[in-house]
């Protein structure tokens, strides 16, 4: 391959428009680029597909220069199940973010899990040994409970429909510990880590009104709002306000974006660059 050779990536969801993908993984390749660490021409782009449209497009991709991709809202299961090479965290979350194309074949990671986990790194605290809360039954809380579990904290999930809770624990049971059954009525006092990975805030929600949180219960936690937008989530404002230690959903995106990077480039990716870029 020539070294001005095409490097496509992209984000595939739907809807895409509003994903920072695109300008934080640009930045980060402009910048490996410049400092000659990549060969070839790298871009990262966005493609809004449908569910029908998915499967059929990603087949079509590794044909038009694409090396990777990453995937977000609502393909990442579908991801995961045309993947001839899942990893196992892929497997067990049920659901992949990042797809690889290499010799013919789909290779398909989570790194929402180790992205958590990253953003956690950043803190002076560390989940081992800690109770953790996840509320949340969907796609982010089982790769925040995978990725807990494997940091070596205690996890409890509460959902608002318990049966989605209950399913989470019935299909994560086989591969790591939880407690005897979701919580209904948690006190999030009790908890060291508390993980928001619940919608609830996306678009302006009252979380204490959404969520089993009362404002005055916390206090120096750690606070983690999966929830991202143009300024900090209402959960974030009030629980930083009390005390809280508090990571906030773009600082995941960014720490997830660049697990994926490094696993199509090789490269260490410049994560200030990224966060700079994902914050514009
Ligand atoms: P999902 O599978 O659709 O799950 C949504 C969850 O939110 C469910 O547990 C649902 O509870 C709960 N929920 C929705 N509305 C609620 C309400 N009014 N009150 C209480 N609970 C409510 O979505 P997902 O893929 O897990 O994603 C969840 C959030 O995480 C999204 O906002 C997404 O953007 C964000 N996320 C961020 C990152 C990042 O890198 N920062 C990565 C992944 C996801 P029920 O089961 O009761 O419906």
């Amino acid at each position: 391959m020539s070294a001005r050779a095409m490097k496509r990536l992209a984000v595939l969801g739907h809807p895409v428009a509003h994903s920072r993908s695109p300008a934080m993984q640009n930045a980060a390749l402009r910048e490996l680029t410049e400092k000659g660490q990549l060969a070839g021409e790298w871009t990262y782009g966005r493609l809004d597909l449908t569910p029908e449209e998915f499967e059929p497009r990603v087949r079509t991709m590794p044909a038009e220069d694409y090396v990777g991709a990453n995937v977000t809202i609502p393909h990442k299961e579908a991801a995961l199940a045309l993947a001839d090479e899942p990893s196992r965290a892929a497997l067990v979350i049920g659901a992949a973010n990042t797809l690889s194309f290499e010799g013919g074949e789909v290779r398909a990671d989570n790194t929402d899990a180790p992205g958590l986990l990253a953003a956690l790194r950043t803190l002076p605290a560390s989940p081992a040994g800690v109770r953790a809360l996840v509320l949340g039954a969907g796609g982010a809380a089982r790769a925040a409970i995978w990725a807990l579990t494997q940091g070596g904290a205690v996890v409890d999930v509460w959902n608002r429909t318990l049966a989605r809770a209950d399913n989470v624990y019935e299909e994560l049971s086989g591969y790591i510990e939880l407690g005897g059954a979701p919580t209904e009525s948690p006190r999030h006092e009790d908890y060291g880590i508390v993980v928001n990975t619940t919608s609830v805030g996306l678009h302006g929600e009252n979380p204490f009104e959404h969520l089993p949180l009362k404002r005055d219960g916390f206090a120096g936690q750690v606070v983690v709002d999966m929830v991202y937008g143009d300024r900090p989530t209402g959960l974030l404002e009030v629980a930083e306000a009390a005390g809280a230690t508090t990571v906030d959903g773009i600082e995941v995106l960014v720490q997830q974006g660049a697990l994926s990077l490094e696993i199509w480039t090789g490269r260490k990716p410049p994560l200030d660059t990224m966060r700079a870029a994902a914050r514009a």
